[in-house]
């Protein structure tokens, strides 16, 4: 009934906050003379960040390929890499510059280091036993809420399945957040992963496993999220800050979602889609579940002045429609949530498929 609930251990915030990672990694003595393992999105092979951290010679830097979603089979080869490098030795720290696709990676590959098997194994609840390398997060994209949550998620090809690897121990120990690092993100890339930090909540909130403490998170984030999205300018300094702020409370009010998110993980694995748009295809085609945040939705996309181009999913096969279907129907435990426990009776196949070809 009760479960123990779990939050990231530190947090700075403000703009120029990265400048203290360098007095962070050092009071992790005596571990400090261990390497650091830092994993970039490879966005910022050809930005100067690199040359911002504290890196040593000792250390390993990997760019994350984040053109597709994390993977198991990509995981398990980061996790490879990092084994190699380490030879035995224990890290001193991961750290994760970059989204959620980053974050996630690193947060699995920390899990996989002092388990065994590969993340296959690890998909679903509390199934890891060990506990992680400690792990910072320092997000250059607002929204996902990785840097807080307590799932690193990958997609299964061989399974067709988008799981998190939920465990305390795939939670971060220390979170950076630097609102000035989000200053040169595509307005689109921030607009579709900044929603998600609303859509987690908002899902939250309508669902039926609640307490109030995330409820109280939920609210404030959804709050932040439409100061955000109602603003003349989503991306002035303040607004970045608090949206930076909204995806740290979203990421700890994730537990539960409701029906956008199945709906996202289906396009995510069968048209490759990132989570952030897909998630606003998913809102774009349930007026009558969510009407009032759909409304919401769309005076945030139209002020924003964002697109959302109808016709994604009008081509596709029978098979494609059918994996679409089953993609999203196999996460019971968020549809109940929304739709009570016959969900099946609302979601049938033939609503569902409905949905993906309006979008
Ligand atoms: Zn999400």
């Amino acid at each position: 009934m009760y479960r123990n609930a779990k939050n990231v251990g530190y947090y700075l915030i403000g703009s120029g906050s990265l400048a203290q990672l360098e007095g962070v990694l050092a009071k992790l003595k005596p571990s400090q003379a261990n390497p650091c393992i830092y994993f970039l999105d490879h966005f910022f092979e050809h930005q100067d960040l690199a040359s911002r951290l504290p890196l040593q010679p000792h250390d390993l830097l990997i760019y994350v390929d984040t053109t597709d979603e994390p993977t198991t089979d990509g995981v398990d080869h980061y996790r490879d890499q990092a084994k190699a490098f380490l030879d035995g030795r224990s890290p001193a720290a991961l750290l994760a510059f970059g989204g959620g696709s980053t974050m996630d990676t690193c947060k699995c590959v920390g899990n996989l280091l002092t388990n065994p098997g590969n993340s296959c194994d690890y998909q679903g609840w509390d199934l890891v036993q060990h506990a992680a390398p400690y792990k910072i997060a320092v997000p250059t994209l607002s929204g996902t809420g990785s840097e807080t949550s307590r799932t690193g998620i990958v997609m299964n090809q061989a399974k067709n399945l988008k799981l998190g690897m939920n465990s305390d121990f795939t939670m971060f120990d220390q979170v950076i957040l630097d609102p000035d690092l989000t200053a040169s993100v595509p307005r689109n890339q921030y607009f579709y992963t900044g929603i998600d930090t609303y859509m987690h909540c908002f899902e939250s909130l309508t669902g039926s496993y609640r307490n109030v403490i995330v409820d109280a998170l939920a609210e404030k984030a959804i709050d932040l999220c439409k100061r955000v999205f109602l603003s003349d300018d989503m991306m002035s300094p303040d607004k970045r800050e608090l949206l930076m702020i909204a995806s740290f409370l979203g990421g700890m009010a994730a537990g539960f979602v409701g029906t956008v998110h199945p709906i996202s993980a289906g396009l995510s694995m069968v048209l490759h889609m990132h989570h952030g748009l897909a998630n606003c295809y998913a809102l774009s085609v349930q007026e009558d579940i969510y009407p009032e945040q759909y409304k919401e939705f769309m005076t945030m996309l139209e002020k924003q002045k964002i697109a959302l181009p109808k016709g994604i999913c009008k081509d596709l096969t029978e098979e494609q429609y059918t994996a679409l279907y089953e993609g999203s129907i196999v996460h019971e435990k968020p549809l109940s949530n929304r739709l009570g426990p016959n969900f099946k009776q609302i979601f049938t196949k033939d609503n569902v498929i409905k949905r993906f070809q309006q979008m």
